[in-house]
């Protein structure tokens, strides 16, 4: 071998070794905000900003920034389908509904054919009209203790069955006979509003959804029976606490009923226009992957897609979640896989309570203890921090703002933005990108970018 040969193999060899072989996605819920000019002492700045964050901003001056919007601009996306698109999913052809990620996160059995809803435990005086829609948010104990009246009942031709969760949060399933299946084309009984109950209706002219919207309403109407008189509820009412008697559902979406399934599950629901099958995500993208998150709805869009979810001690999808745990949950996962989901949902619980001094406290801690996570970016990880959408503590709920993201790893042609934040970011490498952009950013990071035409 020539000497020039010898040096262009040894360029060659190092060149192939700085390509990274995993991903990390870090997702801090609903982190991203708006300034707050009202405030004297929070000077128009957003929490993020307001916060000190040295080791966000190491790793955003190693890395591309820029801002991503979760669906299109404008469009004020849920959790659940900003998560589709981070993980490449179109949420317009994917989105089945709420009810079959619920019931995949909590681990409660689907069988094909079985239709889906996320519940609600709510008050109502009369029957027909709803005036609190979490039952005072009820506590997990008395929520479990009504469940139980509730568990199994028969409408018509239909099982109805009721899994508690957590606080005022449930799952139901309906499951028809073989042939008689429910049809998921039908509307929430659960609308986000107060005042009298939206009734369930068809939303196609046909008779399988008629009936199921006519069975719903009918076994809500039942529930509200059994619930009004059960000793739980008339203690609530001496303590003067909300009575939890009525159940709400919202987000119908099903397994279907022989479909064929070859390695990937077909789901039905009222956002689709047709059935659709969802592609695991290892078949994908060849990368094993797995979810690290405390949220039931994580964890069901993580095996919506057939990502393995790592069940963390101490994980609790909320302010007291062990952010340790998580981090050496991920280092341990790291060696196994190749791609790693880390959620953590803290972040958008306190802009929902509009909590911006907790929310900024909550981001300070974020930032120390994920240090080791993104110093990965300088192995052999790509290491990508961003938001699934923004929930600003002035609205208490999601905008359709663009969020922030940085991509740091080796390959990544780093801009000059100092500082992660809302408005530093907007003027980074990456501009202005969808959430469906991410995935194919890191495919080619990893060496694993497709090629269009030759
Ligand atoms: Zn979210
Ligand atoms: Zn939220």
């Amino acid at each position: 071998m020539s000497t020039t040969n010898k040096i262009t193999d040894k360029i060659t060899n190092k060149i192939t070794n700085k390509i990274s072989k995993k991903i990390l996605l870090i997702v801090l819920d609903g982190v991203f905000d708006r300034p707050i000019k009202s405030a004297k002492s929070r000077d128009g700045k957003t929490p993020l900003q307001a916060a000190k964050t040295p080791n966000f901003d190491k790793f955003t001056k190693k890395g591309v920034g820029g801002i991503s919007d979760p669906i299109s601009p404008g469009v004020v996306p849920g959790s659940d389908t900003a998560h589709l698109a981070l993980f490449g999913y179109d949420p317009y052809k994917f989105y089945a509904g709420r009810g079959v990620l619920e019931a995949l996160g909590e681990n409660i059995p689907l069988y094909p054919g079985d239709l889906a809803f996320r519940c609600n435990f709510a008050t109502t005086v009369t029957g027909a009209e709803i005036s609190d829609r979490r039952a005072g948010r009820i506590d997990n104990k008395s929520a479990s203790t009504l469940s139980v009246a509730i568990k199994h009942l028969k409408i018509g031709d239909f099982d109805f069955l009721f899994n508690h969760t957590m606080s005022h949060r449930g799952v139901l399933i309906i499951r028809g006979k073989k042939g008689n299946t429910p049809n998921p084309r039908i509307t929430d009984t659960d609308q986000h509003s107060l005042g009298p109950i939206n009734w369930s209706k068809p939303m196609t002219d046909d008779e399988s959804a008629r009936k199921t919207a006519n069975v719903l309403n009918e076994w809500t109407k039942k529930v509200y029976q059994i619930l009004k008189n059960h000793e739980i509820n008339k203690k609530r009412e001496k303590e003067k606490l909300l009575p939890a008697n009525i159940v709400l559902a919202r987000g119908p979406s099903s397994l279907v009923e022989g479909a064929s399934y070859k390695g990937t599950a077909v789901y039905d629901g009222p956002n689709l226009s047709e059935p659709v099958s969802i592609q695991k995500f290892e078949d994908k993208y060849d990368l094993k992957a797995v979810a690290i998150a405390g949220g039931t709805l994580y964890k069901g869009v993580a095996r919506y897609l057939g990502m393995d979810v790592i069940t963390v001690k101490g994980a609790t999808a909320d302010i007291n979640t062990d952010i340790d745990a998580k981090v050496n949950a991920v280092k341990k996962e790291l060696s196994k896989n190749d791609f790693i989901f880390l959620h953590i949902k803290g972040t958008d619980v306190l802009s929902h309570d509009g909590k911006f001094k907790e929310k900024t406290k909550f981001i300070e801690k974020i930032d120390k203890k994920i240090k080791p996570l993104l110093e990965l970016a300088d192995k052999d990880t790509i290491v990508v921090l961003t938001a699934d959408h923004s929930t600003p503590v002035s609205l208490k709920a999601h905008s359709g703002d663009p969020v922030p993201i940085v991509i740091a790893g080796t390959g990544v042609r780093p801009d000059k933005v100092q500082r992660y934040d809302e408005l530093s970011l907007a003027i980074g490498g990456l501009n202005r990108i969808r959430h469906i952009n991410i995935m194919p950013i890191v495919l080619d990071l990893i060496g694993k970018g497709k090629m269009f035409g030759t």
